[in-house]
């Protein structure tokens, strides 16, 4: 029986635990945490999963809370304007429902059902060292441990990691009490709310420990007025600190958190961290070589929302490539051709997306983030593209292909075929819609959408 070692127990290093365990593997997975203290701890992402992330964790019988997880249908944008008014604002629908469940609930329930399926677990922080010496008792180990410190073993790759420091900074409140978004009651969003030249605000529906929820998740610009979490570690003051951001930079928003009070003595989180890809063999001091997983390897801004999307799809990818590779052993020419068969599929394309989304916005992308709220058909293939981050490719990055793409979507629009302008037929489609006002050309952000 072939011997792994999955060194941290988040999205990925789990669902490869269980998912080798299931195969007969001898698996041993290395914790830095009990299953009781990630889930009376403090909250870790905002974990928004699309339909591809969530079948991978289905395919290992390991959506325990499907059932109970609010059904986010759509994903919404809205770009502030100058006097608290809205420039833009459209809800683009998801083909398949996407769920956040808080990775308190889901990595415990899921450590203890690695115990319950006879995996073994190590509760101990590893150290390089550790490493160095067990690897020599595996057939291999894999190092799934987020970004923290056992990163340093893996070089940095200069040429895909274009930003050398935090983008954003990063505020978390998971709340209570918050009231739907009146234009759509019934419809369960993600909401990105984009303030030029300030930062975003994402609103989003959870299942936390203690049931369905909604997170404020506030992303700025590092130096600018969102930049305003360093040193505060009173969760009250952290959630006044996000409504008074709220209330100055998305009214919509604030408008409807007057009854919103804390889940939890660990519902927020604050910090920034570098997007960085890097080399995904790591070298042990004894020679030894191990392969980085997910964050440990690619390592995004949440702006996208895409870090545990693309840890289960890395997890689903390197469980293959074990499985298909049978005894051979795991040297780093398999470990490299590992890595490149995530990086081409999944690494790559989220990568490209998330630091184009961290850039500001050149004009042809605002003129698309508008004509969402004129075509249903835009916001929806925005919308989706969280899914299948590699469609971006077609239409969002060069400023030839967004123009061929809109002029596609008016000639359908013209011929009767479009699926619909917002405000039109749209309102058909998504629950609730409204027409836009203010989100033509004339009142899209600063260097918007060209008239049509
Ligand atoms: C604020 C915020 C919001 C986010 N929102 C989203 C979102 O909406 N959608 C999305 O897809 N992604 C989101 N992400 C990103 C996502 O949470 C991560 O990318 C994802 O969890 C990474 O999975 P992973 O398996 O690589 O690592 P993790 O899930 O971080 O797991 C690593 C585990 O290893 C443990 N560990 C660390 N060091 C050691 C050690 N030395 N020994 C043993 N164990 C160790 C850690 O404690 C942890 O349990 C967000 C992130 C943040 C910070």
């Amino acid at each position: 029986m072939r011997k792994v070692l999955v060194v941290g127990a988040g999205q990925s290093g789990l669902q490869l635990a269980v998912g080798l365990r299931a195969k007969g593997y001898d698996v041993t997975l290395m914790s830095n945490r009990t299953a009781d203290e990630i889930r009376t701890g403090r909250v870790m992402s905002t974990q928004v999963m699309f339909d591809t992330a969530l079948r991978h964790e289905r395919d290992l019988g390991l959506d325990f809370w499907t059932r109970h997880a609010p059904r986010i249908q759509g994903l919404g944008v809205s770009v502030a304007g100058p006097g608290g008014a809205r420039a833009v604002d459209w809800l683009g629908r998801l083909k398949a429902y996407a769920q956040s469940v808080d990775q308190r609930v889901k990595m415990a329930g899921w450590l203890d059902a690695f115990v319950q399926q006879g995996g073994q677990l190590v509760v101990h922080s590893a150290s390089v060292a550790d490493l160095d010496y067990l690897s020599r008792t595996y057939d291999l180990v894999l190092v799934a441990a987020g970004k923290g410190e056992l990163v340093s073993m893996f070089g940095r790759d200069e040429a895909r990691s274009p930003y050398a420091g935090p983008q954003r900074a990063l505020a978390v409140s998971y709340v209570h009490g918050l009231a739907p978004r009146p234009e759509h009651p019934g419809t369960e969003a993600v909401r990105c709310n984009l303030v030029p030249g300030v930062g975003e605000l994402f609103v989003m529906p959870t299942l936390t420990t203690s049931g369905r929820a909604d997170i404020l998740f506030w992303e700025g610009v590092p130096g600018g007025p969102l930049d305003v979490f360093r040193g505060v570690n009173d969760p009250a003051e952290h959630l006044t600190l996000t409504l008074d951001l709220m209330k100055a930079f998305t009214p919509w928003e604030h408008a409807r958190a007057a009854k919103a009070e804390l889940t939890d003595a660990g519902a927020t989180l604050a910090g920034r961290y570098a997007p960085a890809v890097r080399n995904p063999v790591g070298r042990l001091p004894g020679g030894g070589a191990v392969l980085g997983v997910a964050d440990v390897v690619v390592t995004n801004d949440p702006i996208t929302g895409q870090g545990a999307n693309s840890a289960a799809k890395c997890a689903a990818s390197y469980l293959s490539s074990i499985l298909m590779h049978g005894d051979k052993p795991f040297d780093e020419a398999w470990m490299k051709a590992t890595f490149d068969k995530f990086w081409f599929t999944t690494g790559k394309p989220v990568t490209q997306w998330t630091n184009a989304m961290l850039a500001p916005p050149p004009a042809h992308v605002l003129e698309l983030i508008g004509a969402g709220g004129r075509y249903q058909e835009v916001a929806d293939r925005f919308a989706n593209g969280f899914d299948n981050p590699a469609d971006f490719d077609a239409f969002f990055y060069d400023p030839q292909d967004a123009a061929d793409y809109l002029a596609e979507v008016r000639a359908a629009e013209a011929a009767g075929s479009g699926s619909g302008s917002v405000g039109a037929s749209g309102a058909a489609a998504v629950p609730g819609s409204r027409s836009v006002p203010g989100s033509g050309a004339a009142s899209a952000p600063a260097g918007g959408p060209a008239a049509e």
